[in-house]
């Protein structure tokens, strides 16, 4: 036992000396862009609720019912029997939002990528991935067995290059399984990390040219983008033309889950397939209630007012970071990367934010790449005047790199 121990212990030395080190931070309470974390009250420039619905009283209310009607959980596996009512109100209503016949809920974001992946292909088939596809993506294609190549961030001359060695692949194997081998691109529309966006509409040009299929992770597309406030394939009026669309429930729509979207036999085969959906409990019917309510209020005028209200946020926070000397991702999302490099001056960085009354992570290897490390700030419609001020004022507390004018 002590030696199990003891060799934990080292690995957890290696991490720290590496400065990759991460802890849990106790949350004392959180609403309306602001935390509280050690006592203290900090502006909170780190959330994924973009639209702030997480504490809309509709949204909470709808939880609340669910609770009260089905319980505190499903009891069971959606096939068992948890395949509750609000679980098909709330697909009905995904499916009606992303404009698709059928969408299938789960328990998270990242279930839908690793049971839905290898519903879909597997040994055999070839999946292609952007270099900086979120990890569920990159576990979701290691779990099918497919073949997987990877092209750099948005190179679509590689991406050209990989979808015609498949073909040519493809035309040349005797398939082994009954049905001939698929190619399956998988990419995100708006970066997790970046906050930049995929070339959409070149994307699915190359795709139908060479016979591929693609998936595309909306994550931090829903609620935000297009007019109807549906994602980047609908800005793009592109998304009659994606075979698979995924998204959360977690992030703009304000609670937990993700979803999978599309034909309605893609639905029915990942119900017989995906092993996520299949061996795993039914999603909380509070969650369902609560993204079925955080859907109607996207889909509403007051939707509507939320993202213009965090698109004017993003574009001051864009402003005041420029004029900080902060290189930013050009269009720039409501996720903004300042990126420092080193690991160990990122931490620094993000506890000087800290001690100015600011939340911002320090994102470090894995979740980019080593010596990429970052300050990952996103906007929400919930920040305030006084949060913008003084997010201003704690950029001002950091300090000046080789690229950055020095502050006056
Ligand atoms: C957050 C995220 C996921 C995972 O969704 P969860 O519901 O949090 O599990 C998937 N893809 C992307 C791009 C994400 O940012």
């Amino acid at each position: 036992m002590t030696d199990w121990v003891s060799e934990l212990r080292r690995e957890l030395a290696a991490i720290r000396a590496a400065g990759l080190h991460r802890e849990l931070r106790k949350i004392e309470a959180q609403a309306d862009g602001r935390l509280r974390w050690g006592g203290r009250e900090l502006y909170n420039f780190a959330s994924n609720d973009y639209l702030g619905l997480a504490h809309h009283p509709a949204v909470i209310e709808a939880a609340a019912r669910a609770a009260r009607e089905w319980g505190g959980g499903a009891g069971a596996s959606r096939l068992i029997c948890g395949s509750l009512a609000v679980h098909h109100e709330l697909e009905e209503a995904l499916a009606a939002f992303k404009g698709v016949e059928a969408a299938l809920a789960f328990s998270s974001g990242h279930a839908a990528a690793v049971g839905g992946i290898p519903a879909l292909v597997g040994p055999g088939d070839v999946v292609i991935l952007d270099k900086l596809a979120h990890a569920c993506l990159v576990d979701g294609a290691r779990l099918s067995g497919a073949r997987l190549r990877v092209f750099a961030h948005n190179d679509l001359d590689e991406l050209r290059d990989l979808l015609r060695w498949a073909a040519q692949r493809r035309s040349a194997d005797a398939s082994p399984s009954d049905r001939p081998p698929r190619t399956l691109i998988v990419t995100e529309s708006v970066f997790s990390m970046d906050g930049d966006q995929a070339p959409l509409r070149e994307l699915v040009e190359l795709k139908d040219q060479f016979g591929a299929w693609l998936w595309l992770d909306e994550a931090h597309a829903v609620g935000l983008y297009g007019e109807r406030r549906r994602g980047v394939a609908e800005a793009q009026g592109l998304a009659e033309r994606i075979e698979v669309q995924m998204g959360t429930l977690g992030k703009a729509l304000g609670s937990a889950g993700g979803y999978l979207g599309g034909a309605r036999e893609l639905v029915d085969l990942l119900v017989n397939r995906a092993r996520s959906f299949i061996f795993s409990t039914a999603p909380p019917p509070a969650a369902a209630a609560a993204a079925r309510a955080g859907l109607r209020v996207v889909e509403s005028s007051t939707g509507a007012e939320l993202a213009g209200q965090l698109w004017r946020r993003v574009a001051n926070v864009r402003d005041l970071a420029a004029a900080a000397g902060w290189r930013l991702p050009q269009p720039a999302g409501a996720i903004l990367p300042l990126t420092v490099g080193d690991e160990r001056q990122c931490v620094e960085c993000a506890e000087r934010l800290r001690a100015a009354g600011v939340f911002v992570p320090a994102i470090r290897f894995p979740a980019v790449p080593r010596g990429a490390a970052r300050l990952r700030l996103t906007v929400t419609a919930a920040s305030r005047d006084d949060d913008v001020e003084a997010l201003r004022h704690a950029l001002a507390t950091l300090p000046a790199r080789g690229d950055r004018p020095t502050p006056p």
